[in-house]
């Protein structure tokens, strides 16, 4: 080290910062919080984008939160201007608080809430200031006034020399700048970064326990990485030290591509004499491709993107489980086990988590959400579907608010009981379960079984329509079913027909999908009689008097 006036140095950088990080300390005091209690944050760009496997680390950090009686909070990471995209900011906290994620601080809609703040880091230069001044006073930062022209030759040279590239050791030419000289640029108002003056050696091993990938020792940075760039923006690495100490976070849980750079995080909190946090670093999301696997990825996937799962309708409760499921296998154990807890009732454990990359699914996902769309009762798929319709299904959306009886009748049929039904997946599942009853929706199809006459459908449709009565019970209208069979020559019961096929023309399924056809325009749908009575008599009249119009139509 250069024999120079730090102090001297700091003052003339940054004459303005009367602070001390002894202030900050005040200002941000410990946190009151249980013994335990962890304090976490998600920390996104604001680009607008959210990436699916982000989630992952969301619910990771809210759960060790939450669970511990700890603080969750959002903190903007605004640094690099050139990815912002406008509303980003508000896409992020919209999204994430449809998913259900809920933060106790942090950046909000209309600025900030909590004591920690400010939550976007363009906001904290001030504080960054305070502790950038400190490290020059103490000799660990200097300006390098090296521009990129100077930077390329650096380079160059190294790779003449077959050295590792980067600004280290001797080839950091601005490290010991006399203070003289630092004046004269200063005063030519030359730009310069604020660097960190590495004494580590990539001789030496630094040990590290991260909670998910374990054990790993590293090579100590040497490098002098930018704390400060020329516009006085603190980078990631300098901005993630400083917040994260002191927004008082117990435990950073962010993707593993900022593994390569922890050891210089580590140094600089080191540095600082702070306590180092605990760091939970969480491998990217794969996809299987072909017989390979490969990083979800944003420019190929969309299912890369999470408001993608919004649009698709996904239940937010399902996505939410899909994820504990991935991270802690014994959460399905645990969901068989508790059919209707919560799923924030589940004791997540980082333990259980695997130090490698979760395999994305939709079969599972898709498997988990048509059970938690089963375990709704129909009051609740209303709800839900009315939000997610509003956005993506107008027409859909007017039909179940503005008959909202009918809908949730429709929607009780075969809910509930020990056999729900599970035939709907995503929200957009449920439109062709309402277009049964809409007749502006009412599309139908009327393919009969090809062995019955047209003559002979339309007697069935008529005599039916004679003895419907709606007021008849699951077993009369079932009854009644069976009566019409037999008159035609089709056999009341399977069982019978089973024994005997050549004596019969065919069997009650098929005069019952005859109704089913007519009625309802398509050969699959929930049970006929609930349908019938959801309908009502008009609708179940009117629809038998169209299929048989429709069918003399055809014998024309
Ligand atoms: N802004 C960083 C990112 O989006 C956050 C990393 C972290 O959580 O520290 O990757």
């Amino acid at each position: 080290m250069a024999n120079i006036d730090y102090k001297a140095l700091s003052e003339l950088l940054f004459p303005d910062v009367t602070r001390t990080p002894e202030d900050l300390e005040i200002q941000f005091p410990l946190r009151n919080l249980p013994e335990g209690a962890a304090v976490t944050r998600f920390a996104p760009s604001p680009t607008g984008f959210i990436h699916f496997g982000n989630l992952f680390a969301v619910i990771t950090a809210e759960r060790l939160a939450h669970q511990s009686g700890g603080v969750f909070y959002l903190r903007i990471e605004d640094t690099d201007a050139k990815r912002e995209v406008p509303g980003a900011v508000e896409t992020v906290i919209e999204l994430l608080e449809q998913f259900g994620i809920r933060f106790d601080e942090g950046a909000v809609l209309d600025g900030d809430v909590g004591d920690y703040g400010p939550y976007r880091q363009r906001s904290r230069v001030d504080i960054y200031h305070v502790i950038a001044k400190h490290l020059v006073a103490e000799g660990h930062a200097y300006p390098c006034f090296c521009t990129e022209e100077d930077l390329s030759r650096i380079r160059a040279q190294q790779e003449a020399e077959k050295a590792t590239t980067g600004y280290y050791g001797k080839w950091a030419i601005c490290r010991d700048l006399p203070l003289e000289e630092i004046k004269v640029q200063l005063d030519a108002q030359k730009p310069y970064v604020l660097r960190f003056r590495s004494t580590g050696s990539i001789e030496n091993k630094v040990f590290h326990r991260d909670l998910v990938k374990g054990e790993l020792q590293l090579t100590e940075n040497d490098i002098d990485h930018v704390l400060l760039k020329s516009d006085g923006i603190p980078t990631y690495h300098f901005a993630h030290v400083v917040d994260d100490h002191f927004m008082r976070t117990t435990h950073v849980v962010r993707g593993d591509e900022w593994l390569s750079t922890l050891p210089f995080h580590l140094q600089v909190f080191d540095t600082l004499k702070w306590r180092r946090p605990k760091y939970l670093h969480i491998s990217p999301l794969m996809k299987k491709d072909g017989d390979s696997k490969r990083k979800l990825s944003k420019r190929k996937d969309p299912e890369s993107s999470l408001s993608y799962y919004r649009e698709a309708g996904y239940p937010v409760q399902a996505v939410y489980e899909y994820v504990l499921n991935t991270l802690n296998s014994n959460y399905e154990q645990w969901r068989q086990a508790n059919p209707t807890a919560p799923p924030t009732d589940f004791k997540f454990s980082v333990k259980k988590m695997s130090s490698s990359g979760a395999l994305f699914d939709i079969d599972k996902l898709r498997d988990i959400s048509k059970n938690v769309v089963a375990a709704m009762d129909a009051e609740t798929v209303h709800r839900h579907l009315s939000e997610w319709a509003k956005d993506y299904a107008p027409e859909l959306y007017r039909f179940i608010t503005e008959n909202r009886e009918e809908a949730i009748a429709a929607l009780s049929i075969g809910r509930g009981g020990k056999k729900p039904r599970k035939d709907a997946v995503v929200w957009s599942d449920f439109k062709t379960l309402m277009s049964f009853f809409c007749d502006e929706q009412f599309r139908p199809e009327y393919e009969y079984p090809e062995h019955m006459g047209k003559e002979e459908i339309i007697r069935i449709l008529t005599e039916y329509s004679d003895m419907y009565d709606p007021n008849d019970d699951n077993t009369v209208w079932f009854g009644k079913v069976r009566e019409l069979a037999s008159q035609h020559g089709y056999c009341p019961d399977m069982k019978t027909y089973r024994q005997d096929p050549s004596c019969y023309k065919g069997h009650v399924g098929d005069v019952s999908m005859v109704l089913r056809v007519a009625v309802c325009g398509c050969q699959q749908t929930p049970d006929l009689c609930e349908m019938m009575r959801v309908m009502g008599p008009e609708m179940v009249h009117n629809r038998i008097s169209a299929a048989i119009d429709h069918l003399r139509g055809e014998n024309k």
